[in-house]
């Protein structure tokens, strides 16, 4: 039998309209709109569509965009001072940095220098931390768009086997985090695991965010479980994921299309995370009592 395909449009569609609602409530208690500063150093191509779409998708939910769009050659100096304003800044609830950063940059600590309140991308060492702490905090949004695919699909990870192909700070090892604190049962591979087949053949949710077209054979799943993929691939066939889906499909219980499955929901959590941003922000300024 054919797998349920989860419609990521779908679900980021929702989470947009959920969002726009929060906006308007926001708005009336902040007697302003919340608002996402986006910064995009230099005239890399792909990174100017990427912070266009963010932009324009902030808009359409109410959000403010507050745009500042360095040169190229900026210096270190002048682009922490540049976040340092804007960490300052009251009306900015949510700061993102587009990466990659120029050579003489360096992105940690750019990154690293983001008020952990703003960091709409949870992307500090602050936000690492506390998410592996299992303590509240801003969580990285594709992964926070995995767990929301996840329960939209009526995916409980509590008790289950979950495997997550990839241990980048940007995806694999905050969603490991995400899962284990829904309480599954989380391994985590990389390319040096032994043994990818049988490890992956265990899980009752794979998520596979590796980068390698094709990774995930069908003979790598559990009949019945549910597959995420979040590889982005671009190749002579076109965009597409980790997971030889049409295979895997006939095997899987639920499964993520790519292009339409983990792709639209990395901007919806960005604007449900500025929203996050924003209340938070607002109830610690509140006077206590
Ligand atoms: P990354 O930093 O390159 O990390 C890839 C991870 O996969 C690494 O941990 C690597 O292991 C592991 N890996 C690579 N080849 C493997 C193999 N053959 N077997 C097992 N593990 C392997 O990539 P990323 O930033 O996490 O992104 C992963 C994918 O998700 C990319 O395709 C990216 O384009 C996509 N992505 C999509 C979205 C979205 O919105 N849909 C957002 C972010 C990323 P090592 O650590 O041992 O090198």
């Amino acid at each position: 039998m054919s797998a349920t395909v989860i419609d990521g449009k779908e679900v980021a569609a929702g989470v947009r309209e959920r969002v726009a609602a929060e906006v308007v409530e926001l708005t009336a208690e902040l007697g302003r709109r919340p608002g996402l500063a986006t910064v995009l150093v230099g005239d890399d191509p792909a990174s100017a569509i990427y912070v266009r779409n963010k932009r324009s998708s902030s808009e359409e939910v109410g959000i403010r965009s507050i745009h500042h769009e360095p040169p190229g050659d900026i210096s270190q100096a002048e682009l922490l001072e540049l976040v340092g304003s804007l960490n300052d800044a009251e009306d900015v609830d949510g700061i993102l940095v587009q990466l990659p950063l120029p050579e003489q940059i360096d992105a940690d600590a750019v990154v690293a220098s983001l008020d952990p309140a703003k960091d709409v991308d949870g992307l500090t060492p602050t936000s690492a931390g506390l998410l592996a702490r299992g303590e509240p905090g801003l969580v990285p949004c594709t992964p926070r768009g995995v767990m929301e695919l996840l329960a939209s699909a009526g995916v409980d990870p509590a008790g289950a086997e979950a495997v997550v192909l990839g241990r980048s700070n940007l995806v694999g090892r905050p969603l490991a985090n995400l899962l284990l604190g829904a309480n599954a049962t989380v391994t985590i591979c990389h390319s040096r695991t032994r043994d990818l087949a049988e490890v992956c053949r265990r899980a009752e949710i794979l998520v596979a965010a590796a980068g390698r077209p094709g990774l995930v054979t069908a003979e790598m799943v559990r009949p019945g479980a549910t597959v995420i993929d979040v590889g982005t691939n671009r190749t002579d066939d076109g965009l597409v994921g980790d997971v030889d889906f049409e295979a895997v499909r006939e095997v899987a219980g639920a499964i993520t299309p790519v292009p339409g499955g983990v792709g639209p929901m990395t901007i919806a959590m960005l604007l449900a995370n500025t929203v996050q941003a924003a209340r938070d922000r607002a109830r610690s300024a509140a006077p206590a009592g």
